[in-house]
């Protein structure tokens, strides 16, 4: 597959009478690239896909496809691939038949003429073997799993060649065995297409797991704009610290002084920051070792196999840190912590802003 398309918002916006959904927000979804619409539920990631797939209108703004502004344009005038959480298939007609049906009446957009029979048979065939479902063609869909039937819709939705594949929690109805193995297949599948993809989901973790890049959203409002592993190590805001990671950040309030970040109770934690005054100290769990100056009581432990969680008080504030699970912890126990600079971070305690 070759088309290959970047996604441009310009001040986009949408109202739904008082409600502001999308606030102006300033995209580019880079083309041959998947990104994920990340953010927590009602902040806006739907409406935005809907805009761009053409299914919402546009209260303010522009969208543009490559060089294509395509705001007003009906959805089947743009070029798109649409794959719903709950897309459903044509429940008579075979996967086959499911597949092809976006081509029955399309036109060839450089000859104007339909697609013949075998051009259909040989797109089809093209693209179920990419989603992997050639054994599955002359199957009615509810002789499938789900994740078979996510697969079909996938095919339907790139059998056309589309400019943008659009992806809305496409995951969300499987079991969590499928979401896993769905997840890499969705990865590879956009890989060998080249398809420029929007993915829209809640899940920070699936965002993380297969997305080159994060748009992360929060009250109509983009927050970052980053590749998965920056947007974990080099959040712009406690929202964006937050919202990536399980377990999550750990906070505590502090006062920073001569590069210690200095607790109510007087205790000094290192950091490299040269700032001075009242902070707010993000630290990410895995910045906690055994074996340092940092005196701890275990109120709980959560045994994970590889490692294990647990949570301890600092100063009033409550902290979750991941251990090796080699030393067996329980709660009560008391431990001598070590702290890592790097992954911790400091905010202005009033804008919540990176420092
Ligand atoms: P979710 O993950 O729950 O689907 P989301 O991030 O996709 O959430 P949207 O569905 O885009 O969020 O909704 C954004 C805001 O717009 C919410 O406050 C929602 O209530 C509102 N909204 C969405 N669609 C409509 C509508 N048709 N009429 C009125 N308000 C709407």
């Amino acid at each position: 597959m070759v088309n290959r398309m970047e996604v441009k918002l310009r001040g986009l916006t949408k109202r739904f009478g008082k409600t502001t959904a999308v606030n102006g927000i300033d995209v580019t979804f880079q083309d041959g690239k998947l990104t994920g619409l990340l953010g927590p539920s009602g902040c806006g990631k739907s409406t935005t896909l809907y805009m761009i797939a053409g299914l919402e209108s546009v209260t303010e703004g522009d969208i543009f496809f490559g060089s294509r502004d395509v705001t007003t344009l009906m959805p089947e005038k743009r070029n798109i691939g649409l794959v719903f959480q709950n897309y459903a298939l044509y429940p008579h007609m075979s996967v086959e038949e499911n597949i092809a049906f976006p081509l029955t009446n399309r036109k060839h957009p450089e000859t104007g003429r339909r697609c013949t029979r075998a051009e259909c048979r040989q797109a089809v065939e093209e693209i179920a073997q990419l989603v992997q479902i050639e054994d599955l063609l002359k199957r009615k869909p509810g002789q499938l799993s789900g994740g078979q039937q996510q697969r079909v819709a996938i095919a339907r939705a790139l059998v056309k060649q589309p400019d943008v594949l659009l992806l809305d929690e496409p995951l969300s109805n499987l079991d969590a065995r499928l979401r896993m193995e769905m997840r890499s297949e969705i990865r590879r599948i956009q890989q060998e297409s080249k398809v420029t993809t929007i993915f829209v989901t809640h899940d920070q973790e699936e965002a993380m797991s297969i997305t080159d890049e994060i748009v992360l959203m929060r009250q109509g409002s983009v927050q970052q704009v980053a590749p998965p592993h920056a947007m974990y190590a080099d959040p712009v805001n406690c929202f964006a610290a937050s919202f990536m990671g399980n377990p999550p950040i750990s906070y505590v309030d502090a006062e920073l002084r001569d590069g210690w970040a200095v607790l109510s109770d007087g205790l000094r934690l290192p950091c490299g920051a040269k700032a001075q005054g009242k902070v707010r100290i993000g630290i990410r769990p895995e910045a906690w070792s055994i074996g340092g100056d940092i005196p701890v009581e275990l109120t709980s432990v959560e045994m994970r196999g590889q490692d294990q969680v647990v949570g301890f008080r600092l100063s009033g504030h409550e902290i979750r840190a991941i251990l090796d699970a080699e030393q067996e912890a329980r709660p009560g126990q008391r431990l001598d912590l070590r702290l890592r600079e790097n992954r911790c971070y400091c905010f202005d305690p009033v804008t919540e802003t990176r420092l």
